[in-house]
């Protein structure tokens, strides 16, 4: 282990490690049993219910571009993680949060904690402890969640014959990234709409919570649809058929070139929506279940049985075979932002 510095020393000369900690990330606990302040955070879980966690980082120049504004980097930090949670069916209830830092930057201190924090709430999800340090901007959370035992959403449940759903729409995010990234060019209404998915994006944990006993298998979409499912396809032993233009996108992507909305569509990530599978006869559950919510609920692909488990056969909507040219993204092949 890393020997650390004195707090004190952590950073030098500027608000000190204990109260950049109380003054931007400590508040009242309602539903942890005790949250940050002491050497553990307590959590009390319910009879018969199962503990959902899961980690992300995020590091500048990789998830996220130096320039975006502290709020929305406060809010995306936490809605990555509330993705996963929602993607196993989970309810959150809390998080922990680990910040490295250049310095102690007030202004940014106060959008990031805002941004994330307003998430938290509406998600009634609390802070409960963490650590702060000096160093290269390095963001990581780890959230909490309960499901009831053997009612998670896992990726290994999806059957030959089901449907496979999206949710929402896909590709916002990477149009976003290129126009920001300046590989191309959309009218400023048009950009300040897609860098809000880029941004923003809004967690779909009560759609996940509600496909509980509906969906055989679920994963939430972070690098990509293509990637995410063939991890669902991996999992479950299965293959797939997609119908490549049934994905569903907005109507400034649907304006581009076709391959420009494949490409967004099919490989973009940092969609954080989810996929889903569930068998056929469940279709009109899952329409009234979008209805309800008010969440597009699309179906774009059927599972089927096959030799070599993660096999994906793309078709066109005219049934014509579509060569599977894209890459999902790998964190450790190229950068991102
Ligand atoms: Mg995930």
């Amino acid at each position: 282990m890393i020997p650390s510095p004195a707090s004190s020393e952590r950073f030098p000369r500027m608000m000190g490690e204990f109260d950049l900690i109380k003054t931007y990330f400590t508040r009242p606990t309602k539903r942890a049993v005790l949250g940050v302040g002491d050497d553990c955070a307590l959590l009390a879980l319910a009879p018969g219910m199962h503990l959902a966690t899961s980690t992300d980082m995020l590091v500048e120049g990789r998830h996220f571009l130096s320039t975006v504004d502290p709020y929305r980097l406060g809010h995306k930090a936490l809605a990555v993680n509330l993705s996963d949670l929602a993607a196993c069916g989970a309810r959150p209830l809390a998080f922990t949060l680990a910040l490295a830092l250049p310095s102690v930057d007030e202004k940014f201190l106060e959008g990031f904690s805002q941004g994330l924090l307003d998430l938290a709430q509406a998600h009634d999800c609390e802070l409960i402890g963490g650590d702060t340090t000096r160093g290269p901007l390095n963001l990581c959370i780890t959230v909490f969640g309960e499901v009831p035992a053997g009612q998670a959403l896992l990726r290994s449940g999806a059957r030959v014959g089901d449907d496979v759903y999206v949710s929402g729409a896909l590709g916002d995010a990477r149009l976003a990234l290129e126009v920001l990234c300046g590989r191309l060019n959309l009218p400023s209404n048009g950009l300040e709409l897609t860098r809000r998915a880029l941004e923003l994006p809004q967690p779909r944990v009560s759609l996940g919570m509600a496909l509980r006993g509906l969906a055989h298998s679920a994963i939430d979409l972070s690098d990509g649809l293509l990637g995410d499912l063939h991890h669902v396809l991996l999992a479950s032993g299965v293959g797939a058929r997609l119908n490549v233009d049934a994905v569903p996108c907005s109507s400034l992507l649907q304006e581009q070139p076709i391959d420009w909305q494949h490409e967004c569509t099919l490989a973009g990530g940092d969609d954080y929506e989810l996929l889903f599978t569930a068998a056929p006869e469940s279709a009109p559950a899952v329409q009234a279940l979008a209805a309800a919510q008010g969440i597009p609920l699309t179906c774009i692909a059927q599972i089927i049985a096959s030799e070599r488990p993660g096999e994906l056969r793309l078709h066109d909507k005219h049934g014509a075979k579509v060569v599977n040219q894209w890459h999902s993204f790998d964190h450790f092949a190229a950068v991102n932002t």
